[in-house]
């Protein structure tokens, strides 16, 4: 596969847009401040980025507000703005082969991945959000005494959003769309190592009609941009996905300044159990999946493998089997399956993380190391004989490790699988529908696929038990995090 890696494909999109946009104008950072976006494949720099820090989301926040406070967008017709979102998803689409490539370049996922999924998964969440537009209405309340009550849904004013590098669009697509659907305005600030398809696709939201100020994109750094954007007295609600560590912050920040409501989507450790009844070949075929997908770079990962005793050996066998062949290269390239790490700082954490496996005795059962000599690259690892007290059965790797572990029964495996502060996803293979229903009752978690996994309608709510975060993204819960419940309540007859 290293050979895969020598020459690469020149991608065929123009970098149209580098500088913050706000008030539905494309300006500098006010600083004058740029940093570099890199492609994941060789280090090299992409493009230059406008830098924002606390004056641009000054800026944006105050264009935001203007437009909430002012209009257009929260007084339109939620009709109207159902046919923004409605027109904005075919742009998108019309769009959506640059924008695939686009993502492949600053992300390194592979681009028939972003193309045939994600982009068609981002058209088809704002149809969704289009769909709840015109369906957000509030309740007339039979109360106690001769009142009449209602409640009215009403934005929440500017929404912060905070999202990170993995799933550049779709993080974009999950935060914004439920917002806009709403009636709300956005500042939204980017992942500093993936800043370009969300201002490529700001940029077609305003051609599909979205006033400007509605939909801010500043780029910049966390503890800078991020921070300022939490912290912000004028913003209403926050929204955030990333790390447990980076959402306790936030979150703190939040409190600190004005008590905006904070939703959280933070990291993982997914069990995926496989019990005996399992047909192995499609076990082994959906735990590589949902351990390998976008190089291991997904917060629901099923990062701890389960099997059962009496498959084990066989499931291993086959599980290596399975990850050496795993075509690992250029992701412009078709048929490729796994593209490089994002950056070196992720890079060098997934090694240090497949040493820890090695010198805790799990063994390797194959990968173990970087791959090629340029680019962050990583050898899909497979590690058997894992156990519960091991560094990789515990911490979120982000990267194409897996870690298979040993279960004799359900009480023990249902024990085993909650035994960790985080509560994201799970994932059960059964033919058995009996062990099925005990496990979707008893894992703690906000997702269980059953016989499948990483399914992400955008109908489906998702977020976490326990510290994988706070609130429902997604589905007709996610319409919550961006309304505001109003009582109305007058005499039934005036004094
Ligand atoms: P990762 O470790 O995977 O990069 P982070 O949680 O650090 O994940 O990053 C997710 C998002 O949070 C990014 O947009 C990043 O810039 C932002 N971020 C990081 N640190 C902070 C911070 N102190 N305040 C606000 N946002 C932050």
């Amino acid at each position: 596969t290293a050979a895969a890696l020598e020459e690469l494909v020149t991608p065929s999109v123009q970098i149209a847009y580098t500088q913050h946009l706000i008030d539905g104008k494309f300006v500098d950072a006010a600083s004058g401040k740029t940093f570099p976006t890199y492609d994941p494949r060789t280090g090299e720099v992409i493009a230059h980025v406008a830098e924002g820090d606390a004056e641009d989301i000054n800026r944006a926040v105050a264009a935001a507000r203007k437009a909430f406070d002012e209009g257009p967008w929260p007084k339109m017709t939620p009709y109207e703005r159902s046919r923004v979102l409605l027109r904005f998803a075919d742009l998108v689409e019309k769009h959506s082969e640059e924008l695939a490539a686009l993502e492949t370049w600053d992300n390194g996922k592979p681009y028939e991945q972003a193309a045939k999924a994600e982009l068609p998964m981002l058209v088809r969440l704002f149809h969704y959000y289009a769909g709840w537009a015109d369906k957000i209405h509030g309740l007339t309340v039979p109360a106690d005494g001769n009142h009449h009550v209602q409640t009215l849904h009403e934005p929440i004013g500017v929404a912060g959003q905070i999202i990170p590098w993995n799933f550049p669009l779709l993080m974009f697509a999950w935060k914004v769309g439920p917002a806009l659907a709403c009636g709300n305005t956005i500042v939204l600030k980017t992942a500093e190592q993936t800043p370009l398809t969300a201002l490529y696709v700001a940029k077609l939201f305003h051609e599909a009609g979205l006033p400007p100020g509605v939909l801010n994109v500043v780029s910049g750094f966390g503890p800078t941009a991020g921070a300022a954007l939490a912290s912000h007295m004028d913003v209403d609600k926050l929204a955030f996905t990333g790390s447990t560590d980076t959402g306790k912050i936030v979150l703190e920040l939040a409190a600190k300044s004005n008590l905006k409501p904070v939703t959280l989507e933070l990291g993982g450790k997914s069990p995926f159990i496989i019990c005996e009844d399992a047909d192995i070949d499609k076990a082994v075929e959906l735990a590589h999946f949902a351990l390998f997908f976008n190089q291991g770079q997904c917060c629901c990962a099923g990062s701890r493998t389960f099997v059962h005793e009496h498959i084990y050996d066989e499931f291993i066998e086959k599980a290596k089997a399975r990850a050496l062949r795993r075509t690992v290269g250029d992701p412009f390239k078709k048929g490729i399956e796994q593209g490089p790490q994002i950056d070196p700082e992720q890079f060098e954490k997934v090694l240090r993380y497949i040493r820890s496996g090695i010198e805790s005795n799990a063994k390797l059962e194959c990968g173990g190391d970087k791959l090629g000599t340029k680019g962050y690259f990583i050898q899909p690892t497979v590690f058997s004989n894992v156990t519960d007290d091991m560094l990789i059965a515990q911490d979120e790797i982000f990267g194409p490790v897996q870690s298979i572990l040993k279960f004799k029964d359900l009480d023990e495996v249902i024990k085993r699988a909650n035994n960790t502060r985080y509560g994201l996803a799970a994932g059960v293979f059964t033919k058995n529908i009996d062990t099925a229903n005990t496990l979707t009752r008893a894992l703690r978690a906000g997702t269980v696929w059953v016989n499948c996994f990483d399914v992400f309608d955008a109908a489906i709510p998702f977020g976490g038990y326990k510290m994988s975060g706070i609130g429902r993204e997604k589905g007709i819960y996610s319409l919550h995090n961006y309304l505001q419940v109003k009582a109305v309540v007058s005499p039934l007859k005036n004094p």
